[in-house]
């Protein structure tokens, strides 16, 4: 099969990080939220104004979602917390308790509000890290043992199956979804990505059921079928694509987070791109908690 070569990926919002993560669409407000990771901010982009709001939160976010109730809900160095919209930051849940080189990485909610995250160690110990579910009544349950580095999870239309990258495993897993209880079974390997065309890092699918999948150090998205071929390839101009979400007012653009490459310059590391993917995908799901 011909993979498909796209282009036309522009820088959406010149708001540079140092380590873009997590965007995700929070249509009630028509905005973009993403995190600097090493930066400890919070990034809000108005759809309507274009005008960026950064909230300096004091603790470092790997991810964040929409709280139903207000603020977001947020993935910290030590575990779940919640900001609010000025910034204040309340901590919800640890989580690896006691390993203080474990930190908290990529995380999103399911169509049920339910808020899953997983961890790693920074010396990316092998098999040290969790994926964890925050539910809506606050408690915190392990979905996953045994991760190395905890990324990208996002679900299939029909809500059956969750899609997982683990990116030291250098790919993407499926796992049938229990949508009522959000535990997760039937682990198998979907996509094999040679590593030397990037790990794999955060992921969104689209209605089609298609996953796209950010290529961190290798400057690309590829677009997968539910059946794990490689459908498309879009390239960037930046080496460190970290993550992508399906946003704007018709959920027809595919926005991609960045990286800067320590000790290397890239005119246009850090910022957020905007493509027109051609098929529409699914807005940010809020916590209910
Ligand atoms: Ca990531």
């Amino acid at each position: 099969m011909t993979v498909e070569a796209l282009h036309g990926a522009e820088v959406a919002i010149d708001v540079r990080c140092l380590l873009g993560e997590s965007p995700v669409w929070h249509a009630p407000a028509e905005e973009l939220l993403w995190v600097d990771i090493r930066n400890a901010t919070l990034h809000r982009w108005s759809y309507r104004s274009g005008n960026t709001t950064t909230v300096e939160v004091g603790h470092s976010l790997s991810a964040v979602a929409p709280r139903a109730s207000g603020g977001y809900v947020v993935a910290t160095r030590l575990g779940f917390g919640t900001v609010d919209e000025e910034g204040k930051f309340d901590m919800l849940a640890l989580v690896d308790a006691g390993l203080a080189e474990h930190r908290m990485n990529d995380g999103k909610c399911d169509r049920q509000g339910r808020f899953f995250a997983g961890t790693m160690s920074e010396r990316r110990l092998p098999g040290a890290g969790s994926l964890y579910r925050l539910d809506p009544n606050g408690s915190v349950a392990r979905v996953l043992r045994g991760v190395t580095i905890s990324n990208g999870l996002d679900w299939s239309p029909d809500d059956s199956i969750m899609y997982y990258v683990d990116s030291e495993a250098a790919g993407l897993d499926a796992f049938d979804f229990n949508h009522d209880t959000g535990e997760v079974t039937g682990r198998r390997r979907l996509v094999e990505i040679d590593r030397r065309l990037g790990l794999a890092d955060g992921i969104a699918v689209d209605e089609d059921g298609c996953i796209w999948v950010a290529l961190h150090s290798g400057g690309a998205v590829h677009r997968y079928s539910p059946t794990g071929a490689l459908l498309a390839r879009l390239e960037l101009p930046v080496a460190v694509v970290t993550s992508c979400a399906f946003g704007s007012s018709d959920l027809g653009d595919l926005y991609i987070t960045t990286a800067v490459r320590p000790n290397e310059h890239e005119d246009l590391a850090g910022a957020l791109f905007r493509y027109p993917a051609g098929v529409k995908g699914f807005p940010g799901r809020s916590y209910e908690g």
